[in-house]
Parts: C-alpha cells; structure tokens; sequence
C-alpha cells in the first residue's frame, strides 16, 4: 500500500490557501506530519479522508483515486479527527456497535467478538459499559483509536491525537499506535515533535500550506548535527542576537533567557555547542515562516 499526494492545493472561500501544493510519498508504517497551528494538517488530513474536497492536485492510494472514489478509500480508512466528539450518555460498548454497524458488520456474533477485540487491545474491556462522558482524555483518545481500527483499515489517520493528555495518557497513546500493523499507512499529525520522535520512522514538516521538509528523523538530526550552539543571555539582549545569529529557539531560565542558534561555524563570544536533536531540526525549518519558538 502506497499513499501519493501530487500538488494538492486548497483554498478557502474566505481566502485563506491552506494547501499550496503538497506533494508527499507515504509507505506503510507510522508516518509524522509535523507542523505549527495553522500550517494546513488537518485540511490535508480532511482532505484524504474524503471529507473535503481539494481544488487542484491528485491523491492515490494505490491505484484507488482518493479525490474521485471516496466510498472505496472509506473502505480502507480509520480515521480519527482532531475534533472527536462522543454522546457522553452512551457507553462505550453502545457506541462502538454502533460505529461496526455503520462500517458493514452486519453479524451479531462477529460485532461481539470484535468488539471485545478492539476494547482489549486499547485497553478499556473494563470501562466499556461506562458512559463516554465519564471517561477522561487519555480514555477518550483510545476509544476513538478503537473506531478508527474497525474494518481492519490499511490507512489510518490520526490527528493530533495526544494534544491534551497528560504524559502517563500520552505514553499510552503511543504505544497502542505503535501496535497497529506494519503493514497499514498511519499519518499521525501533530505540533508535538515528541510525538514524531518516539514514533514515526519517516515524517514531514509543513508550513503555511507547504512541505518544508521529508525524510527520516535521524537523517534530519544528522543535518544539524554540530551546528547548534547555546547561550544564556539577558532577556532584553534579545533582539541584539537575533539580528546577528540565527536563533531557532528560546527558553526562559532563572529569569534569563537560554537561546539555541544555528552556525556553520563556532560562534565563540560564550557559546556551547550542544547536541542536536528533532526539535532543533524542526525550529530551524520553520523559523524562516514563523516567529521564533518560545519553550
Ligand atoms: P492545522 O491543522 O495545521 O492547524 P488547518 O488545516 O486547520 O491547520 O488550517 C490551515 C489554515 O486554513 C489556517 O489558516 C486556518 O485558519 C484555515 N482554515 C482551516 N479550515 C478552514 C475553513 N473551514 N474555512 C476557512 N479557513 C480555514
């Protein structure tokens, strides 16, 4: 299973161009959109889903055309949305039976035995006659994981499914979407670079409707290895380093301010060089779109 998107582009009727041309190749396994609030995920997202149309551009899977055969890619699809709502006066169990009836399975006997399948595997058989308005937020996220997995999906798309869980909730999430098949796409959209770097095996990064970057995170790591340089200076210094160096990141400490810049060579003048990671990877790509990341 392949996913290509070619020259995708969108623009909304308010003016707003939220795709401008996305090309990306997506091979089975866990797959990392990365980008910033607003950089175009979850219209991309949306967009393969088959939930919203795009203006120009092309999307297979396969050979299936996403943007044409919509009942045969929903076929294939597990989806969970950035928004999910659940009817907080339903159980769990009622929902999912629910959702499997929706999604063809039609036999009694085989909704029950997939059903307790799926809670298991998401770790909820003993909330499943809970209603989903007591559940918390770690909770809610792995019943949505469990209605994308029904009909055994061979693409799965999650979007930013671990924003606004706690670390344990989070540590969860991940290991149940690292247990989805080899075999299957998962594109996991997200502003967490954590979330990338524990999981995915290749991912990007988009901006302002645009692939910055695609590749493998260790490969990007290796691009800025022995570039990135700190220093703590006073806030109001600030402004000074940024017209001389190029800082991707600040973080406020004891009142002062730690910056991370970026250099070809040794900056001297009281900089460390430091060990490069995702983060600075993903600040340095962005920082020519955005306002520098505040920690
Ligand atoms: P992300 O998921 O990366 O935060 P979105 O795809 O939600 O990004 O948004 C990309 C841009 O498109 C943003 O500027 C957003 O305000 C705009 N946008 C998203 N959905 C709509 C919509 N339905 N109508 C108008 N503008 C939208």
């Amino acid at each position: 299973m392949e996913l290509n998107i070619d020259a995708l582009t969108k623009t909304y009727p308010n003016g707003v161009q939220a795709l401008k041309g996305i090309t990306l190749h997506i091979k089975p396994g866990m797959f990392g959109l990365l980008g910033p609030n607003g950089a175009g995920k979850s219209s991309l997202m949306r967009t393969i889903a088959t939930l919203q149309e795009a203006d120009s551009g092309n999307i297979l899977l396969d050979n299936v055309d996403v943007l044409k055969d919509k009942t045969a890619v929903r076929q294939w699809l597990g989806y969970l949305p950035q928004d999910f709502g659940v009817y907080p006066k339903v159980s769990a169990e009622q929902l999912l039976d629910h959702i499997a009836q929706l999604k063809g399975i039609h036999n009694k006997a085989e909704r029950k035995a997939l059903l307790a399948a799926i809670f298991e595997k998401v770790n909820l058989t003993k909330h499943c006659k809970k209603n989903l308005g007591t559940y918390s937020g770690g909770m809610k996220q792995r019943f949505g994981i469990a209605q994308a997995l029904i009909g055994q999906p061979r693409l799965v798309i999650v979007d930013e499914p671990t924003a606004g869980l706690d670390p344990a909730e989070r540590n969860r999430f991940y290991n149940l979407l690292s247990q989805i098949g080899q075999e299957t796409i998962v594109i996991l959209s997200t502003h967490i670079v954590e979330d990338v770097k524990t999981l995915c095996a290749d991912f990007a990064i988009i901006c302002d409707g645009e692939v910055l970057f695609h590749g493998q995170p260790d490969e990007a790591v290796k691009l800025v290895e022995g570039q990135v340089f700190t220093k703590v200076i006073e806030q109001e210094e600030i402004d000074t380093y940024k017209d001389n160096y190029k800082v991707i990141s600040t973080q406020i400490k004891g009142g002062k301010l730690a910056i991370r810049i970026i250099s070809e060579l040794h900056p001297d003048n009281g900089f460390v060089s430091v060990p490069a990671g995702l983060e600075d990877v993903y600040f340095n790509t962005i920082s020519e779109r955005t306002e520098v990341i505040t920690l």
